[in-house]
């Protein structure tokens, strides 16, 4: 048979695992618990010696369905959901890390990633950020005590492109788990995998479920690292197959013992949007090029940040690593245009966190997602207080370059 194409997979998914009565989508499951009629299978799977479901925190059936879509499309050895994105990064570096650990990460983050980051630090996880765009500033961090490197793909709101290759193989050859957001790329631009990637985070929130309706985070091992010379694998752990005590310390410290779990429902409204990412991204990507050189042609606007521009500092990088350049762009408005006047005058735009919708969403990031920050970060980061970051949608393209033109004249 021959290898079916990424959507293909992804919507006859559920159908395949044939679910009951030969329905089409997998059920939601609501069930918290799980009955065995012979109370020793109960037992097996408490010991891990017979696959099944026990208790709602850990495993959900519809839960399971949607891990399965999203491991497909990671090409990866085991997927994990979660309640949120910032859950799965939370119950990952939490799971494999310990007081007196090192982590290099990248400085340009998404802003609650950067929290979490600084109460990992007060709980004595030392964090070095580096300008990851350049292998040499995470190679020139590392320290004996460096465990994890974590970068994602395209940084919001500026979009430098991770030095994703290198990186992957300075990390393989030091023997680091190398972990990748893959949120703002999803594993239909981009397969981090391919570069080395030992986990990779997703916020399913964004574009894999789609239409801002369900949060939900995933944390995919690809197979690659070698957990049996990490030194932070409990005992109790270390048993069967050794590229899955990463992933099982992840889910049990995470899930189990955490309780970032994911809801059924949202499981559900996950997967159904999942199905339509190939198609949303070509949208959504072409609609944001189009949008991005119109703003470069604009008197109103002094900068552009998008990597599908020969401009971008990664232009090239982009191009070669991604199927796409991504929906998300920036730009900094002129000193005689307000940023809030000009976020008001926009009609099918719409004023609002949260990205990877179908609907095209504006924030302006120093004010509000960016704003706990404080100036001096900011700054550090490249966000300038005119900033505005726009997550393009799937509308029709004539539409949106007509409310940018009003917008701005
Ligand atoms: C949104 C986002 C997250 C967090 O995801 P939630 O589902 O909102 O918790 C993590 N990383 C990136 C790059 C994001 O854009």
């Amino acid at each position: 048979m021959t290898k079916e194409g990424f959507t293909t997979t992804n919507i006859h998914s559920d159908r395949k695992d044939k679910p009951e009565h030969g329905v089409l989508h997998k059920p939601i499951h609501t069930s918290v618990a799980y009955n065995y009629e012979d109370s020793r299978h109960l037992a097996e799977v408490f010991q891990g010696k017979r696959s099944g479901y026990n208790y709602g925190r850990q495993l959900n059936p519809t839960v399971t369905a949607l891990q399965e879509r999203v491991n497909k499309m990671e090409q990866g050895l085991a997927t994990v959901a979660f309640a949120t994105g910032m859950a799965a990064i939370a119950s990952s570096v939490f799971s494999l890390l310990k007081a007196g650990d090192h982590i290099v990460s990248s400085t340009f983050l998404f802003g609650n990633t950067n929290s979490l980051f600084g109460s990992f630090q007060r709980l004595g996880i030392e964090i070095t950020f580096v300008d990851a765009t350049d292998v040499a500033n995470v190679e020139h961090a590392l320290q004996d005590n460096t465990r994890l490197v974590f970068v994602e793909t395209v940084a919001n709101p500026v979009t430098q492109i991770t030095d994703l290759e290198p990186i992957g193989a300075l990390c393989k050859k030091h023997k680091l788990i190398y972990c990748v957001d893959n949120t703002m790329t999803t594993p239909y631009l981009f397969v981090p995998k391919t570069i080395g990637a030992s986990l990779v985070v997703n916020s399913l929130t964004k574009y894999i479920g789609g239409h801002g309706n369900a949060l939900g985070g995933s944390i995919t091992d690809t197979g690659l690292y070698d957990w049996s010379s990490f030194p932070n694998i409990y005992d109790t752990y270390k048993k069967g197959d050794p590229r899955l005590w990463g992933i099982t310390q992840i889910k049990k410290k995470g899930l189990r013992d955490f309780g970032a779990t994911l809801g059924p429902e949202a499981a559900h409204h996950l997967a159904v949007g999942s199905e339509t990412l190939p198609l949303r991204m070509e949208k959504a990507c072409s609609n944001a090029l189009q949008l991005a050189q119109f703003c470069s042609n604009s008197s109103k606007i002094s900068k552009v940040y998008y990597p599908g521009l020969p401009s971008h500092p990664q232009h090239e990088r982009a191009k070669k690593m991604f199927k796409n350049f991504g929906a998300i762009f920036s730009i900094d408005l002129n000193d005689d245009v307000n940023c809030f006047d000009f976020l008001n005058r926009l009609n099918c735009v719409v004023c609002s966190s949260n990205l990877g919708d179908v609907r095209t969403l504006a924030i302006p990031v120093a004010h509000t997602i960016y704003y706990e920050m404080g100036a001096e970060r900011r700054a550090s980061m490249g966000i300038a207080d005119s900033m505005i970051r726009f997550s393009i949608g799937i509308e029709d393209t004539e539409d949106l370059l007509n409310d940018f033109q009003q917008a701005l004249t």
